[in-house]
């Protein structure tokens, strides 16, 4: 029987071939849940063109049929911000096969990318000319430039090269009527009114289908330095990192982790050792890079850090000696919410607030919410010099098997709440998707009001990712 579904599979299907149809469900299922597994969709089919004329020609159709489309990169999105409705209403529009990068140029300092490049394709890419591209985050073997720029996704670089915003100078996208937005000339002037490619970027696919971005690149990495260490409180974190800056721009890195995060790392991750041979109550990664090959970025750190030790700046550091042991720094901050799932229950909240505020955010916020859920015990850790800290929430070891499901939504209401009162953000670098969409709702109807109204200007039919941020 004909519905519209099955008539836009059709079309797809006379338009893409049979390569750029999926429709047998034991294919389709691997992409119907988000990348932590709590959210479940269904979808007839994932449509998967291999061009930007494709893409312009899915979209009509979707529009012709409304059908909407939920665009798809690598499905690691923390928010169920590509996971499709649980009705069956939409189609998953995959932008994997479009995996081409088209150009590099170290003279432009410019790459441009398909939206279905796998992130760590574009390191090796950039590092193939001698240039680098300064973005990334634990999921680069799998997450795509059209998902990091419709996530305006963060990681662990932003506090010297920003996000996807700073790092993304114009896109290419379909918008919903079908027309082709083409932003990769990377002017680094240009005052047409509005930046559209600035709307596309974090619209979380709900505006438009990225199918291209230009992305500023930056010189190799020439010589790095990694270094752990303790400090009493956040505070004294921040004012480490100010420390530093104040004499070196070469900072990239820093990342604050608690002694309980490193308790529980080294608990569950095999291979795992302390940096430091004391204890300390919080522990900051400190990654420090040159792009001149004449610098001894190593030396320079160690002295600061000495000169820091010597000032009272610091508890206690540690350089690390040679590669692997920088590495192994690393692991242990990518491997926190892993321990953490080892451990047990876990209800993760991605925030932030002014900089300054942070250390005095994360000790009052603790405090509040693990007196309000006794028994419960709160992870700050992350991104402090971006004021971004994952406020994770761990379950006590006599927590019922569904507190998650029943303590939830209150948790993350006082947390969110604990923010909000702060001035900041609910959501850093993650975005709002599916799972964060209430609480925008509840906390800034004014913002969610003023998105309704360009996300109804540029998609009247709502054909674009239903369900999501404020559809
Ligand atoms: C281990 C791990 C670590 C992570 N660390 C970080 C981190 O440090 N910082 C951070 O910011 N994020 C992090 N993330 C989250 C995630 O990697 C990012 O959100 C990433 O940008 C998602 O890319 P993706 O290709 O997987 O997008 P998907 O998950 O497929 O999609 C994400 C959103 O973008 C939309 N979308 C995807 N492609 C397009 C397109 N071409 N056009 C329009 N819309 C599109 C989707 O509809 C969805 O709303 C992490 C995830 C994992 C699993």
């Amino acid at each position: 029987m004909s519905d519209p579904i099955s008539d836009l599979i059709a079309a797809a299907d006379a338009r893409l071939g049979p390569k750029g149809v999926i429709s047998d469900p034991a294919d389709i299922a691997p992409w119907l849940s988000d990348w932590r597994g709590r959210i479940h969709g269904q979808a007839r089919a994932i449509l998967a063109p291999a061009s930007t004329g494709e893409v312009v020609g899915i979209v009509r159709l979707a529009a012709e049929h409304r059908v909407p489309l939920v665009p798809q990169g690598g499905n690691t999105g923390m928010v169920a911000g590509a996971t499709p409705p649980a009705d069956g209403s939409a189609v998953l529009l995959s932008l994997r096969r479009m995996n081409r990068i088209r150009s590099i140029s170290a003279d432009n300092r410019l790459a441009v990318a398909e939206a279905g490049v796998i992130l760590a394709t574009l390191h090796d890419a950039a590092d193939e000319v001698g240039m680098r591209f300064p973005l990334t985050l634990g999921a680069r073997g799998s997450c795509t430039i059209g998902g990091l720029t419709s996530t305006n996704a963060g990681g662990t670089q932003v506090l010297r090269f920003g996000t996807m915003r700073a790092l993304v100078a114009g896109v290419e996208a379909v918008l919903p009527d079908g027309s082709l937005h083409n932003g990769l000339s990377g002017l680094k002037k240009d005052n047409r009114g509005y930046s559209l490619d600035q709307l596309l970027i974090g619209a979380e696919g709900t505006l438009g289908v990225v199918t291209a971005a230009a992305l500023r690149l930056v010189p190799a990495i020439a010589g790095r330095a990694v270094a752990w260490a303790g400090v009493d409180t956040p505070s004294g974190a921040l004012a480490l990192l100010r420390w530093l800056e104040a004499r070196t721009s070469a900072i990239e890195g820093f990342e604050l982790v608690p002694a309980s995060s490193l308790e529980l790392v080294l608990r569950h991750i095999p291979g795992t050792r302390a940096p430091l041979a004391g204890e300390h109550p919080w522990h900051v990664l400190i990654e420090a890079t040159t792009a001149d090959a004449g610098a001894s970025i190593a030396a320079e750190l160690e002295q600061l850090l000495g000169e820091a030790l010597d000032s009272r700046i610091m508890g206690d550091a540690v350089i690390a000696a040679s590669e692997a042991q920088a590495e192994g720094f690393w692991r242990i901050r990518d491997s926190i919410a892993e321990a953490e799932r080892a451990e047990g229950q876990t209800l993760a909240h991605d925030i932030s607030v002014a900089v300054a505020d942070m250390p005095r955010f994360v000790v009052d916020a603790t405090t509040a919410v693990e007196r309000a859920f006794p028994g419960t015990s709160v992870s700050a850790f992350g991104h402090l010099g971006d004021g971004n800290i994952h406020f994770h929430v761990r379950a006590g070891s006599r927590a019922a098997p569904d507190w998650y499901e029943v303590e939830g939504e209150r948790i993350s209401r006082l947390v969110d709440d604990l923010v909000t009162a702060a001035g900041g953000s609910i959501s850093a670098e993650h975005g709002i998707g599916q799972l964060k969409k209430a609480e925008l709702a509840r906390l800034d109807p004014d913002r969610v009001r003023t998105l309704r109204a360009i996300k109804q200007a540029l998609d009247p039919l709502g054909i674009m990712n239903p369900g999501k941020l404020v559809s």
